[in-house]
């Protein structure tokens, strides 16, 4: 029997291993020539026929009918990879986006402005941006030039406001913003969430004017909330918040010298009497996983007339479902979330969207 020698073997793995790996590279290279093609065709990167194809192939490639299985599997590994360098390439020339925040794996946002893109025949690149606190300094320094446009989320939408060349009116009074347009090298912060807000209660034709409002909550969702029933002439607005003199507090400048504005603990929120036109939820009691959670009770749920849940997942919080159950108007927060995205595109565009858009994108599975 011929002796082996193991080292004599690996080094002839080895050199097979480098020959394979020079392949590699070329191949990737004329997949480069495949992404300027369809680039310049406008075509999709993801071709299933002709991958099949190829697959169906493997059988004839190898003498060896054992081996037909374990190419298929690299082959299979060799396109997954060449479509994604493909779209890396695609996107290079596009216009970029994005959504800054801390922890953004079960952000729908990149969806959402996917479909308004579709929905306005552009083809843009709209990406998560995820950063920790230490970052966020050099990102504004080295990376904002190559975004046109950009939303901001927790905890970042008042953190961001030191880096704005202007901020809007709403912006300013909210104290937070959610959206950044770079034009001209200079950066100009926006709210979009009291737009998206007042979308959606116009949508749902709920007009607060003269009318007597509750927000629970007294976050940064609840700050542009009060802003648009302050600015639509709300009659009386109660703010139930559990630490009241931290919301107290944070909301001062925003409620002050007005005496039309009250606040109050959910216990004794539990307790009151009167009946209202308006309640809006901004806190993030039910939201997804803690579905059987409510801020209030069915009782203090049938006092008002029309009830609104800035949560999108569950569709259906147990607050929504209180006042359902008693015959009352209820809203998720899908069509301001959707609308606040459309704002944000209106300004980065520069153009008007209807309304339709947003019933459009309201229609896909987001
Ligand atoms: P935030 O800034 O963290 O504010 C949350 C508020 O809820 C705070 O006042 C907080 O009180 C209060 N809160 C938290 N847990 C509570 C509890 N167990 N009982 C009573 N109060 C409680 O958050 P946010 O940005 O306003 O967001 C709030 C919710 O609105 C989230 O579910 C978010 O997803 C949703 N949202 C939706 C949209 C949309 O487009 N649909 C837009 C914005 C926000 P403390 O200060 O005492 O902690």
């Amino acid at each position: 029997m011929e002796k082996l020698d193991l080292q004599k073997i690996r080094e002839e793995i080895d050199i097979i291993d480098g020959e394979l790996a020079h392949l590699f590279e070329k191949r990737m290279d004329i997949v480069l020539k495949v992404a300027e093609y369809k680039k310049q065709n406008n075509l999709p990167v993801k071709d299933k026929a002709r991958e099949e194809k190829i697959l169906a192939k493997c059988e004839t490639l190898v003498e060896n009918k054992e081996y037909a299985e374990g190419l298929k599997k690299i082959l299979r590994d060799i396109m997954d990879f060449s479509c994604d360098i493909q779209e890396k390439e695609l996107k290079k020339d596009k216009i970029k986006f994005g959504l800054l925040g801390k922890k953004l794996g079960h952000s729908i946002s990149p969806k959402i402005h996917k479909e308004i893109f579709k929905n306005l025949n552009i083809d843009e690149d709209y990406s998560l941006i995820e950063l920790d606190e230490n970052q966020i300094e050099n990102f504004f320094k080295n990376e904002i030039k190559n975004y046109r446009g950009l939303n901001v989320t927790i905890p970042y939408k008042i953190k961001v406001m030191e880096f704005m060349d202007e901020i809007s009116k709403e912006a300013r009074d909210i104290g937070a913003i959610n959206t950044i347009f770079q034009k001209d090298g200079k950066l100009y912060g926006y709210n979009t969430d009291y737009f998206g807000f007042k979308r959606m209660l116009e949508e749902n034709k709920i007009f607060v004017s003269e009318k007597n409002s509750v927000v629970l909550g007294a976050g940064g969702g609840a700050r542009a909330v009060i802003k648009y029933l302050i600015d639509e002439n709300a009659k009386n607005i109660l703010i139930v918040a559990r630490n009241l003199e931290k919301a107290k507090k944070e909301l001062e400048d925003l409620v002050k010298d007005r005496d039309n504005i009250n606040f109050m603990d959910f216990e004794n929120f539990e307790k009151r009497e009167e009946e209202g036109y308006l309640i809006v939820n901004c806190t993030p009691v039910g939201m997804y996983p803690n579905i059987d959670d409510s801020p209030i009770s069915k009782n203090v749920s049938k006092k008002y007339e029309n009830s609104v849940d800035l949560i999108y997942n569950p569709s259906e919080t147990k607050f929504l479902k209180y006042a359902k159950s008693s015959g009352k108007k209820s809203v998720n927060g899908l069509y301001m979330l959707v609308a606040q995205a459309v704002e944000a595109e209106e300004i980065w565009q520069e153009r008007k969207i209807s309304n339709e858009v947003i019933k459009n994108i309201m229609k896909e599975k987001l």
